[in-house]
């Protein structure tokens, strides 16, 4: 097999051969077809994230078939479709395991930042883990749900039904996310980078009914808000963009510190929460809703040998929709 590999923190992710991996008990061997790169990946390469394998192959929104299984799999076999999201394994006896929460499970694996994912063109999952895919369907397109899908999702979910949804940082997981909204019936207010033109008429070519720059402020109180991007002060910004006992989810799992703001933006039971994870519910509830709400991914291919240039072009904010890597066979 072959792998973007990242040995240190800081460096360049680098090209390495390595002899294919067997799948152990309870594994499947997935020949990976298309790895979205999310913005998850950039805080791994960038150390912002605490104690990642090393060395690591970094991505978990992988799409392709599976070629070869371990003892004891059920329910998949080669030739299938699967995908392996960011929820690599969890312990299944912890109090959030047994609660229904395994998304906060207390010894969880976590593709490409515990366990080697999916910058490769072979990766190894846990197969209870692993997603069933339709047996046709375009992969790059596919990408992208297994992260940004997902967990913008929860994050939707957890949101609650407000009618008036704030989505900050129009990236991949607000692209796919706003057309879910839209499909339930909501109204989407995108806010980008200030004087971001493009982003902004690609939050309406998606279905936002309003855009501007996070700098401004909605022309109506919404009812609840995303924070997407990774910017800390959002969070007053979003806060004070809500009504009286709305919501704002924090979707990233990493930010920039959140500055000190008035005690009157989370006074009248405005509420602030983050989302951690995924469930695997959450994943057949989503993969449910897709063909439903008729959503579509934007999606930006580079051959994986470009992964660098794929994370360089997501750090920098050139990117409309996903980078998703594919490997040439
Ligand atoms: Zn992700
Ligand atoms: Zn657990």
């Amino acid at each position: 097999m072959r792998a973007m590999v990242l040995e240190r923190i800081g460096e360049p992710l680098r090209l390495m051969e390595r002899a294919d991996p067997l799948p152990a008990d309870g594994e499947v061997r997935i020949a990976v077809h298309a790895c979205g790169v999310c913005r998850t990946d950039l805080h791994v390469v960038d150390g912002e994230l605490p104690n990642p394998k090393l060395p690591i192959i970094p991505g978990h929104e992988i799409a392709g078939r599976i070629d070869a299984i371990g003892t004891g799999v059920t329910g998949l076999a080669p030739g299938m479709r699967a995908g392996v999201p960011w929820l690599g394994r969890t312990c299944g006896h912890c109090d959030f395991c047994k609660s229904g929460r395994e998304n906060l499970c207390d010894q969880p694996l976590f593709t490409g930042y515990t366990r080697d994912g999916g910058y490769a063109t072979h990766v190894i999952a846990d197969a209870r883990y692993t997603f069933k895919l339709p047996d046709s369907g375009d992969d790059v397109a596919t990408a992208p749900l297994l992260c940004a899908g997902l967990i913008g999702w929860r994050s939707l979910r957890i949101a609650g039904d407000g009618k008036k949804i704030g989505l900050y940082g129009f990236g991949a997981a607000a692209h796919i996310i706003a057309q879910v909204a839209r499909w339930q019936g909501r109204d989407v207010f995108a806010f980008t980078r200030a004087g971001d033109a493009a982003a902004q008429a690609f939050a309406r070519d998606m279905g936002a009914c309003w855009t501007g720059g996070s700098d401004k402020r909605p022309p109506e109180q919404l009812d609840c808000a995303i924070i997407y991007a990774p910017v800390g002060a959002l969070v007053p910004a979003a806060l004070a963009a809500v009504r009286k006992g709305g919501r704002v989810v924090c979707a990233g799992i990493h930010m920039s510190d959140i500055p000190s703001f008035p005690y009157r933006l989370l006074w009248e039971e405005r509420e602030l929460i983050s989302v951690a994870n995924l469930t695997r519910h959450d994943g057949e509830e989503f993969f449910a809703i897709v063909p439903q709400a008729g959503v579509t991914t934007q999606t930006v291919p580079y051959p994986l040998l470009r992964a660098n240039e794929a994370l360089a072009d997501l750090r920098s904010g050139r990117l409309r929709g996903a980078a998703v890597l594919v490997p040439d066979r």
